[in-house]
């Protein structure tokens, strides 16, 4: 027996009255991968376009060990006191690999998971960093629908997830370990380039003054560079995610930026920016898929794919020839 397939309209308004349970089924359909529940979560999508847009998206991340999920629930737990709807999300491409994001675990947010105001979902196991980034994308905007006003979307910083997650959120958070001294050689340059801000985390005990003096090399690092806007200067704090220092300070920071770029429009922009780049990566996606089920092609990329291999067809030479098959 099979259940009716969803109405979006009674999906949305109970997505509206904030009920979470439709919440969580309505992003099962986001990230189903059956034509019919894509096209469901696509009109949903569309009719709350209208309530979305408010809430104050933050990206963060940082290498396994620095402290994000124990950040993430203080933070987290600390806005919810305030009264803000916080919704957590990852992204974490690979895990399609291991079968389970470590990212949005719940058992690593402990407080966070029991908060009647926050609402925590892994990672998408959607194969592609691209396919991934699509879902929490639509993801978020539903959450933004059901009432969170914060959206924290967690990352590991391995390839190319990062800048991924920069190009979706309004302020992006990059979590640095202490002791950074001899490590700073060794961060990649462009994590730097794409940082909001820079919170070097653990300054708390004996690490504390490793703390201080690792964001003084940072500040000095990111002095180097030159800005990305002309109206923010990325900081550099020490937090204690564990102990709950420095995060007050952290947020306050989060809502300067969010008032100066507004003032100037650079905000504007960057969402406007994104949602165009959003549209290009999907209509990218969605050509791939139907070049890729195309029977026209099928039979002929494979063997275009062989000769290829083999060095017996040019690179160009195959490619022209499959999109004269489709007519592009
Ligand atoms: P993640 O892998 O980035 O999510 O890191 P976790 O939040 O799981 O933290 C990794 C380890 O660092 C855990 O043992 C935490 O208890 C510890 N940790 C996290 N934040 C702090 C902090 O602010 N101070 C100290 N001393 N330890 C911390």
């Amino acid at each position: 027996q099979t259940r009716a397939a969803p109405d979006p309209k009674e999906l949305a308004k109970a997505i509206l009255a904030g009920n979470r349970a439709v919440l969580a089924r309505a992003i099962t359909l986001v990230e189903s991968r059956k034509a019919e529940h894509r096209a469901i979560a696509r009109e949903l999508v569309q009719i709350l376009l209208p309530h979305t847009g408010t809430a104050r998206r933050i990206g963060i991340t940082g290498v396994p060990g620095v402290g994000k999920s124990t950040t993430i629930d203080t933070l987290g737990s600390n806005l919810t006191a305030l009264g803000h709807k916080v919704a957590v999300l990852a992204v974490d491409p690979s895990s399609t690999r291991t079968g389970g994001s470590i990212l949005g675990d719940k058992t690593r947010m402990e407080r966070l998971a029991v908060d009647p105001l926050a609402f925590i979902r892994p990672s998408p196991s959607a194969g592609t960093l691209g396919g991934v980034a699509a879902k929490t994308r639509e993801t978020m905007l539903l959450c933004e629908a059901a009432g969170f006003d914060v959206i924290l979307v967690e990352t590991v910083g391995i390839g190319q997830s990062e800048t991924t997650v920069a190009e979706m959120v309004d302020f992006f958070l990059v979590l640095m370990l202490p002791g950074a001294g001899d490590e700073l050689q060794g961060i990649k340059k462009g994590v730097l380039e794409i940082a909001d801000m820079i919170a070097v985390n653990k300054a708390d005990g004996d690490g504390m003054i490793r703390a201080k003096s690792a964001a003084s090399d940072y500040r000095a690092a990111l002095h180097i560079l030159a800005p990305r806007s002309p109206t923010w200067t990325p900081p550099v704090v020490t937090i204690s995610g564990l102990a709950n220092q420095g995060l007050d300070a952290l947020w306050e920071q989060i809502e300067l930026h969010r008032a100066k770029t507004s003032a100037t429009g650079e905000f504007q922009k960057r969402r406007a920016d994104q949602q165009v780049a959003w549209m290009w990566d999907l209509l990218q996606q969605r050509m791939m898929e139907a070049l890729k089920n195309d029977t026209r092609t099928a039979a002929r990329l494979k063997e275009l794919e062989l000769s290829v291999r083999g060095g017996e067809t040019a690179v160009s030479m195959a490619v022209e020839e499959i999109a004269g098959l489709i007519g592009v």
